[in-house]
């Protein structure tokens, strides 16, 4: 053995670490191979064992030559395992990629409810006529619920009426009977003492009655009326106006008529009647084989009512009509049971 014959061995040992090294695909594999090479047991320790039969000038050179393999084999070693440490990630990173090229869910978004959504078409309609929606309390006095509107306490209509009593009057000079409105005709008198002709509100809103719940009727309930004065206003302008609502809402070929009916707060008081949506006029259950369809209540203000308005009667005339948002709702969406609007059922909700 030779220095020469050792730098040989040295550089195949380097070789064949850094090959073995480089296929290695594991950090498992690669401590085997440092151990292998360069480990207390290992093949460079096994070579320098045999330095001991070179003459003693020469082992300085020896050691000297050793020292750059093992340099070269560790930088090897710690290269490949960061090497390996990346395809490590690499892999773990395709495995729990999100694939973001999916159809995403979709949003949920709500809807008006159908009530808001009849009372916003109802004013849509009118207000092309120039009628505008105005807000009224749903807690009011006596007075505008009932006196204002020509139904003194003791008219036998008030029984058509009953409600809830929120304050009863304990005889200060102040004091007033307050209750849940019974329909959203106050709100009326409230835009006559509010304004000056002409006129034209919708006043929409919940009201209140004492009712057996049933499928066509509720303790609480949606109305909107409509109330027009000024100088001239004739009879024959509600009829226009409301055929064409009925027209606009259940099509251009809806037939209609006026029926007499009556109201303390209108004189002369009509119904207004529609061709039935179910039997188109055939007869039917639904409009008890008449073919029509009573949707809204209407007629002249009643003059004593002009008065509480502080509107000259003399002057002006006035025209008023009033209508069940649910009903209205009911026949737009073949709904049969008036419980269902405040049921909170999403599914009747999502359904429409
Ligand atoms: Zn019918």
């Amino acid at each position: 053995m030779d220095v020469a014959s050792f730098n040989r061995q040295l550089q195949d040992l380097q070789d064949r670490a850094v090959a073995s090294i480089a296929a290695a695909d594991s950090p498992a594999a690669l401590e085997a191979i440092e151990s292998a090479m360069l480990g207390r047991k290992g093949e460079l320790k096994g070579l320098l064992g045999g330095i001991g039969q070179l003459p003693a000038e020469d082992r300085p050179k020896v050691g000297a030559l050793a020292n750059p393999v093992r340099t070269a084999i560790e930088q090897a070693l710690a290269e490949r395992r960061v090497g390996l440490e990346a395809d490590a990630l690499d892999a773990r990173l395709r495995a729990e990629a999100e694939d973001v090229t999916l159809p995403g869910r979709p949003r949920w978004r709500g809807s008006l409810h159908p009530l808001r959504e009849t009372e916003r078409e109802i004013a849509r309609v009118f207000g092309q006529f120039g009628f505008v929606v105005v807000d009224s309390p749903e807690v009011e006095s006596d007075e505008l619920n009932f006196e204002a509107l020509n139904i003194p306490a003791d008219h036998p209509s008030r029984d058509l009426w009953d409600t809830i009593y929120v304050r009863e009057p304990v005889g200060r000079e102040s004091d007033e009977r307050l209750l849940l409105r019974t329909h959203t005709s106050p709100g009326q008198i409230r835009a006559m003492r509010g304004s000056e002709p002409p006129i034209r509100v919708l006043t929409p809103g919940r009201c209140y009655r004492y009712e057996a719940v049933d499928a066509s009727h509720g303790f609480e309930f949606f109305q909107i009326e409509g109330l027009m004065v000024d100088e001239g206003t004739t009879l024959a302008h509600l009829r226009g106006l409301l055929d064409a609502f009925a027209h606009a809402l259940f099509g251009a070929d809806r037939a209609t008529r006026f029926r007499p009916g009556y109201y303390p707060f209108t004189e002369p008081s009509v119904a207004f009647d529609i061709g039935c949506v179910v039997c188109e006029g055939e007869g039917c259950p639904a409009c008890k084989r008449s073919g029509w369809m009573t949707i809204l209540g209407a007629g002249m203000v009643h003059p004593v009512v002009l008065r509480n308005g502080g509107i000259d009667p003399e002057r002006y005339q006035g025209f008023a009509f009033g209508m069940g948002t649910d009903r209205i709702a009911m026949l737009r969406y073949a709904i049969t049971d008036i419980r269902a609007f405040l049921a909170d059922d999403m599914r009747f909700l999502e359904r429409l």
